[in-house]
This record gives structure tokens, C-alpha cells and sequence, in this order.
């Protein structure tokens, strides 16, 4: 599947890391236009030392006003990654208000945000665009520790069904994957419970863990016209 997005402008949250990063290289490499979203500066710098000619723009995205500052005039985008999140691990019942406030904030308020703010910009322009929430297999399935990561998840499944229904007059497309296990910071942190890790593994259909490169995969065909004809879709812990 040879994709061409010479010229088209794209951002990507949580770009410093894992798969933000790797999305980012992607689709540098692929001709895009890229503004990488990042908290920590010193993961932007290399970045862009590795992908000369990307914009970079540090932002701790679970701060509203902050982030209003950073991207509110962030310029055109034709392509949206929401990929930025954490993952707090905590049983149900020792779920503190702090954590539970931050993991929001972090991973649901802030792509309901960003996605506003692209999403205005591409009807005002009057583009087509398309917009892939990174979201997990456990927005689908529960485990423990994970209640409160796990519903930010399962709730952009319903922004992603919600957004698609209302962008798509604007010929906009939304979709989300919903990946199992990466071996990144996150994934390694999450596999430091081996419970967790075994019933993720026996979890997923093909019961094995995913490559970053897998994930990218899917978020690149979902923001290419390869997909034209898809949107809402919510594509369980089998699109990984
Ligand atoms: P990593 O922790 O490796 O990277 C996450 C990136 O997001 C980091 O660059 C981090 O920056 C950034 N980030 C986190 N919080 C903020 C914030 N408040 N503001 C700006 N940037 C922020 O995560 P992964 O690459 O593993 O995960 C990417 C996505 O994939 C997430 O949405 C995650 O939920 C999802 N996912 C991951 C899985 C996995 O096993 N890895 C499985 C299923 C889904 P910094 O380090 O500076 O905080």
C-alpha cells in the first residue's frame, strides 16, 4: 500500500514517545507537513533533528488554556493523530480524584479540544479532512487497575461515533484504533503486572502483543484516501 501525503499539513499529539513518534516519522517521511504535540521539549528537539522541516509545539495538553494558547492558532491541518494519553494503574477502589481529573483531562478533554480546534479550521476552509483518535483494545474489554484509563477510552468510542455523524456533512471523517499491547514506556508499564499482561495477551484475537509499526500502519490508512468511504469506525482490539 504505497500512501502519498506530499504537501498536507498534519498534527499529532503526544508526539515525543512511542507511537506519536512514530506516527510523526511516518508521515514526515511520506511528504507531510508535520506539527508534532509534545510535553516534554527534549523529545521534540530530537525529534526534529530527525525529521528536519516538522514544527514543534510543547504543551501539557490536560491544561485547557494552556493548550488554547499553544494550538489555538496553530494554522491549517488536513490530518489529525489524538494520540496523546496516560495511563494511571489503580484498583477501582483506590481511584483518587487527582487521577481520575488528569487521566480525563490528559486523554479525553484534551482530544475533544485539539479536535475543535482542527475541525473548525478545515469547514472554515472548507477541506476535507480526517481525523483517527488513538484509543485501545480496553476501551472494549476490562482489566483490572485500568478502570479509570479504560473508560477515557470507551468514551472516544462514542466521540468517535458522535464526531463522525456530525463532521461528516463536512466531508471530515473520524475513525479510532484500538490497539492491544506496544512494547513502548506505556506498554512496558502496564506489563509490569503480569496478570495483566497474561489476560491482555489471551485477549486480543491473534493473542499477541503489537509493533508500533502495526498501529502506525492503521493510523495511516485511516488518514488516507484509502479509506474515503470510512468513518465511525471503532475498530475493536482486531484493527492493531
Ligand atoms: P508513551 O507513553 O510511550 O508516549 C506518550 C506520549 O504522549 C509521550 O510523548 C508523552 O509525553 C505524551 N503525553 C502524555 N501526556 C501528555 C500531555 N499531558 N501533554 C502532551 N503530551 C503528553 O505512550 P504510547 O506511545 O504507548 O501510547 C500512545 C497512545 O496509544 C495512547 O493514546 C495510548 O493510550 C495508546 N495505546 C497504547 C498502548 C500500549 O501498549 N503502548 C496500547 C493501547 C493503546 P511525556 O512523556 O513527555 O509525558
Amino acid at each position: 500500500m504505497q500512501l502519498n501525503f506530499r504537501g498536507l499539513p498534519a498534527l499529532v499529539t503526544g508526539a515525543g514517545k512511542g507511537i506519536g513518534r512514530d506516527t510523526v516519522k511516518a508521515l514526515h517521511a511520506l511528504g507531510a507537513k508535520v506539527v508534532a504535540v509534545s510535553r516534554t521539549d527534549a523529545d521534540l528537539v530530537s525529534l526534529s533533528e530527525e525529521c528536519p522541516g516538522i514544527q514543534t509545539v510543547c504543551v501539557d495538553l490536560g491544561d485547557w488554556d494552556a493548550t488554547e494558547r499553544a494550538l489555538g492558532n496553530v494554522g491549517p491541518v488536513d490530518l489529525l493523530v489524538n494520540n496523546a494519553a496516560v495511563v494511571p494503574l489503580q484498583p477501582f477502589l483506590e481511584v483518587t480524584k487527582e487521577v481520575f481529573d488528569r487521566t480525563f483531562s490528559v486523554n479525553l478533554r484534551s482530544l475533544v479540544q485539539v479536535s475543535q480546534i482542527v475541525a473548525r479550521g478545515m469547514i472554515h476552509r472548507g477541506v476535507p479532512g480526517s481525523i483517527v483518535h488513538v484509543s485501545s483494545m480496553v476501551a472494549h474489554v476490562t482489566l483490572p487497575n485500568l478502570s479509570v484509563y479504560s473508560s477515557t477510552k470507551g468514551a472516544i468510542s462514542v466521540f468517535t461515533r458522535a464526531m463522525a455523524a456530525e463532521l461528516g456533512p463536512y466531508k471530515i471523517r473520524v475513525n479510532s484504533v484500538n490497539p492491544t499491547v506496544v512494547l513502548t514506556a506505556m506498554g512496558q508499564k502496564v506489563l509490569t503486572d503480569p496478570e495483566i499482561a497474561r489476560k491482555l495477551k489471551e485477549r486480543h484475537p491473534l493473542q499477541k502483543f503489537a509493533e508500533t509499526e502495526d498501529v502506525v500502519n492503521s493510523i495511516l490508512f485511516l488518514l488516507s484516501d484509502r479509506s474515503a468511504s470510512t468513518s465511525g469506525s471503532d475498530a475493536g482490539f482486531t484493527l492493531s
